[in-house]
């Protein structure tokens, strides 16, 4: 099939590149290069033997993205593009809503246009806010705490939406936990600019050499440890989650779903930072700082409805997560 990825040079969807390229489908990647590097083009083609197919273009130029619907006949979008950070989200709330909102409708009236109704949209598990109780299912009342989490929840209801208005419409939100790892080539991985805001990111950075230490926002938390909980997920895995996700737009008669990408388990910041200093062999100096704000004890996820409707179930280890991002964080 020939599958449009909207922010397909970024993180996530270079990952998903290479894994419905794998599965034979042609990969069509649109990007405004935002927030990535066009190098990841050339890591793609060593990945898979050729260059996936590249339009630099912004997913709100809807005259651009219907051209390509058109001429590369796609059959599905998966759409990534958006702004992710929860911080700039709160400075720059009109740019976040406009991006992300604005050109997520931008999409979808090109793919109306053009007759192209099928889509699965990266949404996020910040959709469900403080969590009522844990592991956090679909069911769960939604409240997003940041502007960020808002243009994701906001997105998701545009898409229920349009699913009910027409019902040959078939949509898929997957709402990621937390990704981390990269490719086991080492050739493609997160590249955060500037200080990471992230855990994992930070660590290998602190291992790297790259940060001094790591500052471990709160250990008072209702948590074995004290530290906070979180459900990291390979990012391997949560690309894999794509392609069921596309076989089960194909097969299923549900015109709109959400699904949690998860692996269900939670770990904390000092057993992710202790597996990193197994697998880096390297030391991660730390300090106890105060909690962040807007931070929660613990966040996972039940990733059962996946398991049941998408058969897909998250298979790799944190220390597999924690290995890969090493790969990739110490190439040369
Ligand atoms: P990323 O920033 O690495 O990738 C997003 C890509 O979209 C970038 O390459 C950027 O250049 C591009 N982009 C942004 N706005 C665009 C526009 N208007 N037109 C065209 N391209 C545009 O982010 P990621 O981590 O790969 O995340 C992908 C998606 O998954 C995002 O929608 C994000 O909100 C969502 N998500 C990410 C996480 C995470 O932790 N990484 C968690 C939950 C959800
Ligand atoms: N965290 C930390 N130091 C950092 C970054 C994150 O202690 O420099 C903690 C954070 O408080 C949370 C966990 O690591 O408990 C995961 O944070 P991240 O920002 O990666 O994900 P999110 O909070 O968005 O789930």
């Amino acid at each position: 099939m020939n599958i449009l990825l909207t922010g397909g040079l970024g993180y996530i969807g270079s990952h998903v590149t290479v894994v419905l390229a794998e599965a034979g489908h042609h990969v069509i990647i649109l990007d405004n290069l935002h927030n990535c590097k066009i190098e990841v083009l050339d890591r793609l083609a060593k990945i898979l033997g050729n260059s996936p197919a590249f339009i630099q273009g912004d997913v709100r130029n809807q005259l651009l993205v219907e051209s390509v619907l058109k001429d590369q006949k796609i059959d599905a979008v998966m759409h990534f593009a958006g702004l992710k950070a929860v911080g700039e989200s709160v400075q720059k709330p009109l740019m976040y809503y406009e991006n992300n909102v604005g050109g997520t409708i931008s999409l979808l009236q090109a793919m109306k246009s053009c007759q192209v109704k099928k889509i699965v949209f990266s949404s996020s598990a910040t959709v469900y806010g403080i969590p009522q109780y844990l592991p956090l299912d679909e069911k769960h009342p939604t409240n997003p705490e940041s502007p960020y989490g808002q243009t994701k929840l906001q997105i998701e209801a545009i898409l229920q939406d349009l699913a009910r208005s027409d019902q040959s419409w078939k949509i898929i939100a997957l709402r990621y936990f937390n990704p981390v790892g990269a490719h086991e080539s080492g050739l493609i991985g997160e590249e955060p600019n500037g200080i990471p805001n992230n855990l994992m990111p930070y660590i290998s950075q602190v291992a790297s050499g790259l940060l001094p230490k790591l500052k471990i926002f709160g250990n008072d938390y209702e948590t074995p440890d004290g530290t906070g909980v979180r459900d990291y997920i390979h990012v391997m895995d949560l690309a894999e989650g794509h392609v069921c996700a596309l076989n089960y737009l194909y097969n299923n008669e549900s015109e709109f779903s959400i699904m949690n990408l998860g692996t269900g388990a939670g770990y904390s910041v000092l057993e992710l930072v202790k597996l990193y200093q197994k697998v880096s062999s390297r030391k991660i100096t730390y300090e106890i700082a105060a909690k962040r704000a807007g931070d929660i004890a613990a966040c996972y996820a039940n990733a059962d409805k996946a398991a049941v409707h998408m058969v897909w179930k998250a298979k790799r280890s944190l220390e597999k997560m924690c290995e890969d991002s090493w790969r990739w964080q110490s190439r040369g």
